[in-house]
């Protein structure tokens, strides 16, 4: 319905708006017409700034590839509250404008940017938050609870760094069951891709984990969901790339914590014999995290994810590297605490009996279960002191399937990587089971009952390595295109309305319907550069 009001009010407003906008000037950019004025008649106008160091600051992302997607304005919520005007604003407009959630901006490749929109700096509603205060703005936080249902669980804010809801759970004596290898991310970000790490044959990635979620949709409505109620949001959303909503809540399944955690790494020469204990080791029941890497010679035996070895294992690793190029290190862990200590070298021994390793080349560390969780963030500080962290990311991550997994190893981590003899960074290779996946869920993962992920984390000294990477992982997704090798991207980047039909394979409609249905002006996300 059109509001008529008198010459008088539209005055008063007009010098209510120009007092917000000089207000949020600043050190400014200039006012995007893309956004119209009339936004500076909310009650979030004080916390929307156009200041040219917040649109920089959020117009990169660790990836540090996609630069100058400049957004109109960036908002600082202190409130749920906020969010929804800002998407309701947004929504109401016959032209409306982008808006994408920014959790900690760790994306590669300007998923969490919104050309000409507005950034939500999720950050800032934790700025809100005070453990001391009920009402937090209808934040959350971090709350642990309990019920005869659900046994432990956290109910955690969509902005909350998954370090933060370490420390917190741990102080009632418990922790979410799965994990990613890096904490500094927040819970809305890896939900909107899926969260995956060694504990994911176990427990399923971190969107598996959840029991409930606050989503506010593209139309700027407050929908509570879970598995029972608002059913399809709720599993839009998980792995949904941050198109159906956004994730304000999320309630996560809580285990008791162990204390303690023994951690072996064994090296292999021979990719079958190192995949085969791989998957041994997760088709049976004791382990608590399984992963795997590829060692070459062109990189460093430690490195930012985690220093494991000792300086004289380095020096015996590296001679049998340069006798064979390349080796893969197989990583297990058991968690235990003061009741188990007894028994837990034991235990560990039985689980290790009848692998392939090379005689000779299994390492072991005892590590507090935070010193282990918490294991990237010690060499991302050294990167960071050395300048080295702020640099181009041409990541790469694959979802394989195993009947593919022979074939990439030759192809790809042999002929094509090895060969090339390319400056690389960590690369990951660890099994899985679909069985902890439920296929309603939006995230996609190949067809087969067992599948790898492989990471290719690669970090570029400047712009023409960077390039050259990036070429590399052109060539390795051609390769598994022309070979059929059934591959599926995680953390996926498509630059053409087919590429990403063809990901989503015989779920892109369901995948469209349910953009119809939650963000139908296509709102949400436009980073990732599927609608938009
Ligand atoms: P952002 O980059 O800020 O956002 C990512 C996407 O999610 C954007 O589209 C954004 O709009 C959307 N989004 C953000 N917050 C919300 C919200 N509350 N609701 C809805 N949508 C939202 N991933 C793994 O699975 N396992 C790993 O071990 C792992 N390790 C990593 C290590 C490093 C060093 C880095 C840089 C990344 C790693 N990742 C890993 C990838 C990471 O999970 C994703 O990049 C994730 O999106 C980053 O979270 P973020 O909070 O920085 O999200």
């Amino acid at each position: 319905m059109a509001k008529v009001f008198s010459p008088g009010y539209n005055l008063i407003i007009f010098f209510i708006m120009i007092s917000r906008l000089m207000s949020i000037i600043g050190k400014s950019s200039p006012w995007n017409p893309s956004i119209p004025y009339d936004i500076l008649s909310l009650n979030i106008s004080s916390k929307l700034s156009i200041n040219s160091d917040a649109i920089r600051a959020s117009s990169k992302d660790f990836g540090k590839i996609v630069q100058e997607i400049l957004p109109a304005a960036v908002l600082y919520p202190s409130s749920v509250n906020d969010i929804i005007n800002l998407i309701r604003f947004s929504y109401e407009l016959s032209v409306p404008f982008p808006v994408a959630a920014r959790g900690h901006g760790h994306s590669i490749r300007g998923q969490a940017m919104a050309p000409n929109g507005v950034i939500v700096d999720m950050k800032s509603l934790n700025n809100n938050n005070n453990d001391n205060d009920d009402r937090n703005n209808g934040n959350c936080g971090i709350r642990v609870s309990w019920d005869s249902s659900l046994g432990f669980y956290a109910d955690i804010g969509g902005e909350q760094l998954w370090i933060d809801v370490l420390h917190a759970t741990l102080k009632h004596g418990l922790a979410p069951v799965s994990w990613t290898d890096y904490l500094y991310l927040t819970v809305g970000g890896t939900l909107s891709n899926a969260g995956i790490s060694g504990q994911i044959f176990r427990h399923g990635p971190q969107i598996s984990n959840v029991h409930e979620m606050d989503v506010i949709t593209g139309k700027g409505e407050f929908v509570t969901c879970s598995k029972h109620m608002n059913s399809e949001l709720f599993f839009s959303v998980l792995g949904g790339l941050g198109q159906f909503g956004i994730i304000t809540r999320a309630r996560i399944v809580l285990d008791k914590a162990p204390t303690r955690v023994k951690w072996v790494r064994m090296l292999y020469d021979d990719f079958s014999k190192f995949t085969k204990d791989q998957e041994h080791l997760i088709s049976i029941d004791g382990l608590d995290y399984v992963e795997g890497s590829l060692m070459m010679e062109q990189s460093s035996v430690n490195n930012w994810r985690s220093s494991f070895f000792s300086p004289s294992n380095q020096t015996k690793i590296s001679r049998l590297l340069s006798q064979n190029g390349i080796i893969y290190c197989l990583e297990m862990v058991k968690y235990y605490d003061d009741h188990t200590a007894k028994t837990i070298d034991e235990d560990l021994k039985k689980l290790a009996k009848g692998l392939n390793y090379l005689p000779g080349f299994m390492f072991k560390k005892d590590a507090t279960f935070v010193e282990f969780l918490n294991r990237v963030r010690s060499g991302e500080l050294e990167l960071q002191s050395k300048g080295m962290w702020d640099v181009p990311h041409p990541w790469l991550n694959l979802f394989v399937p195993k009947s593919s997994i022979m074939d990439f190893n030759a192809a790809v981590f042999v002929d094509i990587i090895l060969r090339q003899n390319k400056p690389a960074g960590p690369i990951l290779v660890y099994p899985t089971s679909r069985k902890k996946w439920d296929d309603r869920m939006s995230a996609v993962i190949p067809e087969e009952e067992t599948f790898y992920c492989v990471g290719l984390l690669h970090s570029a000294s400047g712009y023409d390595e960077c390039k050259i990477l990036d070429d590399q992982n052109e060539e390795i997704l051609n390769y598994c295109d022309k070979a059929g090798l059934n591959i599926k991207q995680y953390l996926p980047h498509y630059k053409t309305k087919e590429d990403w039909t063809k990901h989503f394979g015989k779920n892109w409609n369901i995948f469209q319907q349910r953009k119809t249905q939650f963000d139908p002006k296509m709102i949400l996300s436009p980073g990732q550069r599927i609608f938009n």
